[in-house]
């Protein structure tokens, strides 16, 4: 078993946070590619992804899918986690003592995968990574950090949810298409590079 599969397992029965170990259905670690050197982070699971075990598994998903088609990626790509790996109950937002219980295995699987990029959907994501709040002001910046002795571009997008509650405002997703098309400009970039290896 590989370093990745170990961090899967060892977290599969996670006892961390009590209340959300007697809620869930299942732990949802991530999907995707495990060998990817993009890896976007959600906030956590929601209702279908309990159910089915995949991150961005509902409507958020597609939408979220949609916007990696256009800039010309596809989910094999990258891999997909969440700051928290257990749905919180009726999908309330995530405590800060269950991001920080949630910690050590978002941090472990970094180091695994050694991402050259990160993209955090949202404001819970984007404050774990880059310890800033503001998702609208923040969304399609670059911003360098270097994590583990390697420097990695991180871009905050919009969630895919905020979308859908604002009703499906088109000004919103025109947004959101520009924040990825910063990301497939980085892409491009790295491909360039023959740094990205697994696309
Ligand atoms: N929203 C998230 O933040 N993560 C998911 O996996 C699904 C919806």
């Amino acid at each position: 078993m590989n370093e990745f599969q170990q961090l899967k397992q060892e977290y599969s029965s996670c006892q961390k946070c009590p209340e959300l170990v007697n809620t869930r259905t299942q732990v949802v670690f991530g999907s995707g590619n495990e060998k990817a050197k993009i890896l976007f982070i959600g906030e956590a699971p929601g209702m279908n992804e309990d159910k089915h075990g995949i991150p961005f598994c509902g409507m958020s998903g597609k939408i979220l899918t949609e916007l990696l088609l256009s800039a010309g990626l596809t989910r094999e790509d990258i891999f997909i986690t969440n700051t928290l790996l257990c749905r919180p109950p009726d999908n309330r937002n995530p405590k800060e003592e269950e991001i920080e219980n949630c910690r050590s295995r978002l941090d472990k699987l970094i180091q695994i995968m050694q991402p050259k990029v990160i993209v955090t959907i949202g404001n819970f994501a984007t404050e774990r990574i880059l310890d800033k709040n503001g998702i609208n002001k923040l969304r399609g910046k670059v911003f360098s950090l270097v994590i583990n002795h390697q420097e990695v571009q991180v871009v905050p997008v919009i969630h895919p949810a905020s979308y859908l509650y604002s009703g499906r405002n088109p000004e919103m997703f025109e947004q959101m298409q520009n924040d990825f098309k910063v990301i497939a400009g980085i892409v491009k970039e790295n491909k360039k590079q023959k740094e990205l290896t697994s696309y």
